[in-house]
Parts: C-alpha cells; structure tokens; sequence
C-alpha cells in the first residue's frame, strides 16, 4: 500500500485527486465531528490556536499514552517528569533562546503579508522536489511494473537537472544560514524569482531576525527582572532537573528523562491547521550518554524513533530522514523525521545530539556543578545528550490526514471512513440495537457496560443501522456491534433451537465484514482485536 497522501489510494484518486481539497477535507472532517476546533471560534478565531474536541481529545490521549508506553513504560533507564511551564529568566538566557531564538522574516510590501525567509527557500525547494515527483510518476505508468526509481533518478536528464538546482540551492542557502547573512537570503529570495503567493510580486522588505518567545509577567510589581517566558520547548524543564532526578532515582549513564508538555511560540506564519500553532505541545526525551558514545546512540534513536512511526501501519514511504546541512553550533549530528502531509513532505520529529552544551550552559548559568559521577571509569563528567523531540499535534495531523479515506463501495454509493490505528481510535467498538423496541436497547445497555471498563464505547440507537455503521466510520471506530433478535431470543416460534442465541454481529470498519461473536467472548475478543 503506498502511501495516501502522496498519490492517493485508488479510491482517493478519483475524489481527492487535489491535495489541497483533500486538505480542506480533513480539516472540514475534524471540525464537524468534534476532533478540532478553531480556538474562540464565537469571538472570531484566534490566530493558529486550536482546540480539541470530544473525540479528539481521546485520540491525542491515546497518541500520548501511546509515546509514553514505548518510552517509558518499555525501557527500564528512561524515567517521566512533568516540568512547570514559568522557569526561572535566567534559563533562556543559558539556554540561548533569549538571543538566538529568531526566525528570519520577510514581508511583501504588496501584500503586507508576513513570511519566514527559511520556509520560503524551502518551499521553492519542494516544488522543483515535487517536478521530479511527477516526472517518476509519469515514468512509473509508462513503464509499468518494471519501473526502476533508482535508476530512473539517477539517469533521467530532467530529474538530474532539477536535482542539481536544489542541490546548487541546498548549499548555498546551508551557507547563508550557518553565516546568519540576511542580505544574503534576501538575494537569494530575489535570484529564485520567488514571489509573494497572495500579491504575486517580488517586492520584498529586508530580511529581520524576530524573536519567537512570548514573554509575560510574575507577581504584583511590574519591572523588567520580571519578565517570564512562556517556555518554547519541553527540553529545559530536563537538563534544569538532570540532577535531582539522576539522584533520587539512582540513575545510571545511559539513561534518559521524558517529558510531555505544552509549549509556546510566537510563529511568524501561522498556518497549515495544527502543523503550526502558537500554542502546541511536544514529547521529547533527552537521553544522557558518556561522551565518545554519543553518535552511536544517535544512530540508535534515530531508527528506533522511525520504528515507532512505523509501528501505527503507516506505510513507510510516507515517513524519510531529513539529515541537517546546518547543524546548531552545539549539535554534532542532527535530523527531521519528516512525513508526507497533505501539503508535502514536513518535519514531524527531530533527534539531535546536543553534545554537552546544555547541562554546561547551565551549570556555567547557575554555579552549580551538573555533572555525573561515572562509577566505571571512576570519574566525573558533563553526559553528552541525544535529544528526541515530536509535536503531538503534529502526529495527530500525520495519522489523521492519513486515516481519512473517501469509498467507492460495489453498490457505487460512496463512504468516509477514518481507517486510524485501532489502537489510538476514540472509540473502539459502538453498540447498535437493531431497532428500538423488543428489549434490544436493553440487551444493547448491557454489552455497553461489559465492556466499558475496559475501552471507549458509544451507544447509537438513533437511524436506520446503515446509517449508524457510516457515523461510525467517519470517527474511526474498529468495531460496530450489532444486537438483533436472534441474541436474545432462544427459541423461534415453532419451539427449535436458535443456534445464534447469545451472540452479536460484530462488523469491522475497514473491511465491512460481519462476523457473529458470541457476547460472552465479547472482552476477550476485541481485547485480541485491539
Ligand atoms: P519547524 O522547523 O517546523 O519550525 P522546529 O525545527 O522549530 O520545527 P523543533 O524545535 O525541533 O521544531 O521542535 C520539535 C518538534 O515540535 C517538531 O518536530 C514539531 O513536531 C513540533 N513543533 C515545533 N514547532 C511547532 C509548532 N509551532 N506547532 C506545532 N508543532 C510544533
């Protein structure tokens, strides 16, 4: 199975051909079935703020629980925290976002419209990335099964062509960024010809460098040793709390501390729905490790983290590495797992090996000594770090976007169905009397409180049963059960043995098929399923 969001499945081809209409599809599907909502939607919206609704709320728990589960529950060296938010001034300023953390920025004088200069040499990037896309595609349907990407890339004079622009465009724009030249990206803005997609014009400002931390205030007095900062990453709330955690748990090198939190920045362009938000929140883990060891676990998390991806069914060319040109001057190897969204291959996840550079910044920052006693080599050090940080929000976009799929049936009707992980759906199984009447909505009850201690469940007796199973599936629920006369009655009327007695109809989302189960191995069979 390819994956979805690049080329469709075949179903997808006819009626979602566009990605920018299957875009507006998924966000049009999150909203009208209480995934996501715009924040303050009665007073207008606010810009790139969101919320979670019913049903989303359960699937980001379940994506959380999810990283959780195979962070910390699954290894025995990697402990939980869960950091405040305000943290001491002092900590950006070690840290380097109060100086540091800008973003270029650029306006169209046109338009008025604000842009980030990084995302707009980006952009121009994926488009030519997305000629050589089309240019595989249409060699793929000439030559059929015997289609061979690799050589095709490696010889095709079109695709070389338009690979040696981006690799001409790669290094110089590495180049300009690492020298931190913003006249330099802004003639570099102007040589690719890149226009402002609203105004269509090439009338840009000079490139500024803009600060992304929001910053706020503590306490009655107002001056300026008390400005706060609403933290732009879960990471400091760890390095900051290395030590007492290293000590009160008896931790031992390598060993590694998780956190899931929200975090704050003030994005230039706000867009693409919850991709990029102002306010957002993130799974990261910062894994401490001997120095020397460090490149060695990067390549370790490295695979270990696209495992993770993999391990929700997403086929696996959806998801690629992105290795960084332009490594941070702390970091000594860097990478994005990026994942094929709607609009594009993006960031989803970044592992980074940030060397020593934080527990030092710190301790240089605070005077206390963030070291760690190494009883092996029976000597002191600052651990080096492997950094995995992902949004969750981001995540729900991947698996969300990726889960919803427009059907074509046999009978030529159509349907939408949310095909998510069973795992990380809302609700795994809804139970549907039949009609309402015959003691069916009672015997229906009855299953519903089997099994709810055990998973999500909905009850649904309202409409025709067809009807019911499409609400199903257009908010991803694994499993409908349906009760029926023949799972309460035992007898028909001449008196004869109803063999289905005590059983229910259990249909499957994905595939539509029926199956009768009897309601007392109910548990143990969705427990099997999901
Ligand atoms: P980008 O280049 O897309 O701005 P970044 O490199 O700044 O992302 P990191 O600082 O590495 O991102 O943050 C780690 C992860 O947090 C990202 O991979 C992404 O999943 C998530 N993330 C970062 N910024 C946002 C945001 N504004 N909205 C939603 N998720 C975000």
């Amino acid at each position: 199975m390819a994956c979805q969001a690049r080329i469709g499945r075949s179903e997808n081809t006819e009626t979602m051909a566009n990605q920018d209409e299957f875009f507006k599809k998924v966000v049009a599907h999150a909203k009208e079935y209480g995934f996501i909502f715009p924040s303050s939607e009665i007073y207008d919206g606010l810009a790139a703020v969101y919320d979670y609704g019913q049903l989303g709320v359960e699937l980001k728990n379940n994506i959380k629980q999810a990283w959780w589960k195979a962070m910390v529950q699954m290894h025995e060296n990697i402990v939980g925290l869960d950091s405040a938010i305000f943290m001491h001034p002092r900590i950006w300023k070690a840290s380097g976002h109060v100086d540091a953390f800008n973003d270029p920025l650029i306006d169209n004088k046109d338009s008025k419209k604000r842009y980030r200069a990084d995302v707009l040499i980006e952009d121009h990037i994926a488009k030519i990335e997305e000629k050589i896309e089309k240019e595989c595609e249409k060699a793929h349907k000439r030559f059929g099964e015997s289609f061979d990407r690799q050589q095709f890339v490696t010889t095709n004079a079109r695709v070389l062509e338009h690979q040696k622009q981006i690799d001409e465009i790669h290094e110089r724009y590495a180049e300009l960024m690492n020298a931190n030249d913003l006249d330099g990206l802004k003639q570099l803005i102007l040589d690719l010809g890149i226009v402002c997609p609203i105004s269509g014009t090439r009338n840009w400002t000079d490139v500024r460098q803009f600060n992304l931390m929001f910053a706020t205030k503590m306490g009655s007095v107002i001056d300026d040793s008390d400005t706060l900062y609403l933290r732009p990453e879960t990471a400091q709330g760890i390095f900051v709390n290395f030590l007492n955690v290293q000590k009160s748990g008896r931790m031992k090198i390598p060993f590694g501390i998780a956190q899931i939190g929200k975090a704050f920045r003030n994005e230039i362009v706000a867009r693409q729905f919850i991709f990029r938000m102002r306010e957002f929140e993130q799974m990261e883990m910062q894994f401490f490790v001997r120095p020397g060891t460090e490149l060695e676990w990067f390549k370790h998390w490295k695979e270990e983290r696209l495992q993770w991806h993999l391990s929700f069914g997403i086929p696996a060319d959806c998801y690629r590495y992105h290795d960084h040109e332009k490594l941070a001057h702390y970091a000594n190897a860097a990478t994005d797992i990026e994942f094929r969204f709607p609009f594009g291959f993006k960031e989803l996840e970044g592992i980074h090996s940030r060397t020593d550079f934080d527990l030092s910044r710190h301790s240089e920052f605070s005077g206390k000594k963030l070291q760690y006693f190494d009883p092996e080599l029976n000597e002191s050090y600052t651990p080096y770090v492997i950094e995995t940080s992902i949004g969750v929000d981001r995540t729900f976009l991947a698996i969300f976007s990726h889960a919803l799929k427009e059907e074509t049936l046999e009978d030529g009707s159509t349907r939408t169905v949310l095909s998510l992980p069973n795992k990380l759906a809302p609700y795994k199984a809804a139970v549907l009397p039949l009609v309402k009447k015959d003691g069916l909505p009672e015997k229906a009850r009855e299953i519903q409180h089997l099994l709810m201690p055990d998973m999500m469940m909905q009850y649904d007796e309202k409409d025709a049963i067809g009807r019911r199973y499409r609400r199903q599936d257009a908010i991803g629920t694994p499993f409908c059960i349906t009760v029926d006369n023949d799972s309460i009655v035992d007898r028909d009327a001449e008196g004869r043995a109803n063999d289905n007695y005590g059983t229910v109809t259990v249909r499957h989302r994905d595939t539509m098929q029926q199956e009768r189960v009897s309601i007392d191995q109910l548990p143990a069979y969705l427990k099997a399923k999901l």
